[in-house]
């Protein structure tokens, strides 16, 4: 047997027929393409930063089970003060935790569509069957298609992005609470984006014992120190611990978290910033008349490009140096649609000037 048969022989087959997550290069461009906040921090802020990373000993291994941490999260979050929490390196691996610990044959994540692509990577490279149940025209949830599809699928896991992304919107908070009740399963809402909408199912939290509530400090701005939470019941939660591997999170980003919590006014009021410049982009992309753009509760905006195909739209913007998101072929329902997240000013409007170039 040569190398590609042992790899064909061993390698699971839906490993095979997968592919890997795409990241694209962004050097030398205008990055508009992954929701990440534009900001820096300002020069003193960075240098003490820098002091308290001095005391980190890298020969150690990082705390397991960072309490203190926890309960700066909590605070800053806003979540119940006793509320038990798992962190992951990012969502993205609290995702996986959960599906490692959930996934079997034949059972069934489920999650509307379109939605955070991870969920049906995940539950697919883990062994589980992923259904994605359509999203209305509008993209607000179908409350009866998803109470038939659980009623149906009997998930074990039920996943909702609020706001979805790449849609921006919230879902009907009844509509959350009926699916909620009439799951089997768990229902984790995925609140990535909750600090540019101002709206959180935290509150109930510990009312339903099937809900767990996810964040993460990759939008907020922090994407390059890779941590998320999952806060819930000990009951889930205790189960969960055993499937997340003791070192997830490294002590540099445990230094650094708890560093920018005692900052933490410097990320907020760039959300606002961020919130502020959403609405005037908004405003200035639906004066465009080849542009249809949806509301949005998020750092991003998504819109389609009418009698114009995307990717021409995205390569010429790519051409004046700004790279976004091209969701054309994603999803059906997505069909000429891009995806912008909101940068600094001045990126804002080097953005603007090139799509009204482009599709103007
Ligand atoms: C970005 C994103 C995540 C994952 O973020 P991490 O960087 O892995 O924490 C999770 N859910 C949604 C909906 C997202 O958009």
């Amino acid at each position: 047997m040569n190398a590609k048969e042992k790899v064909e022989r061993w390698i699971r087959p839906s490993i095979l027929a997968s592919s890997a997550y795409k990241v694209p290069a962004s050097a030398g461009l205008i990055k508009l393409d992954a929701m990440e906040n534009p900001y820096p921090w300002p020069e003193e802020i960075k240098q003490a930063w820098l002091d308290e990373l001095r005391s980190v000993d890298l020969n150690r291994y990082p705390d397991a089970c960072p309490e203190r941490l926890k309960g700066h999260l909590r605070q800053i979050m806003k979540l119940p003060p006793s509320m038990p929490i798992l962190l992951g390196n990012g969502s993205d691996e609290i995702i996986q935790i959960l599906a490692l610990a959930m996934a079997q044959k034949d059972r069934v994540f489920l999650a509307p569509e379109p939605g955070f692509v991870m969920y049906r990577v995940i539950a697919e490279t883990a062994g589980a069957r992923f259904i994605g149940v359509p999203l209305r025209e509008d993209f607000s949830l179908d409350r009866d298609a998803m109470l038939k599809a659980v009623q149906q699928h009997q998930p074990a896991l039920v996943f909702l992005a609020c706001p979805n992304n790449p849609t921006g919107n919230l879902f009907d908070q009844d509509a959350i609470h009926a699916v909620t009740r009439a799951a089997p399963g768990l229902v984790i809402m995925d609140e990535a984006y909750y600090a540019f909408a101002g709206k959180s199912f935290a509150d109930y939290l510990g009312q339903y014992d099937n809900l767990l509530v996810m964040r993460t400090l990759s939008k907020l701005g922090l994407a390059g120190l890779r941590l998320g939470l999952l806060a819930g019941p000990d009951c889930w939660l205790h189960e969960l611990e055993k499937v997340r591997l003791p070192y997830n999170i490294n002590s540099l980003t445990q230094k650094s978290v708890e560093f920018i919590c005692q900052h933490y006014q410097i990320l907020e009021q760039q959300v606002q910033q961020i919130r502020q410049d959403r609405e005037k982009m908004l405003v200035s992309m639906s004066n465009l008349p080849k542009i249809h753009v949806w509301p949005s509760q998020a750092n991003f905006i998504l819109f389609r490009v009418l009698g114009e195909n995307a990717g021409f739209v995205f390569t010429g913007l790519k051409m004046r140096g700004i790279l976004i998101k091209n969701l054309h072929g994603s999803h059906a329902m997505l069909q000429d649609c891009l995806r912008v997240t909101v940068g600094t000013e001045e990126e804002n409007s080097r953005f603007m000037d090139a799509l009204a170039e482009v599709a103007g």
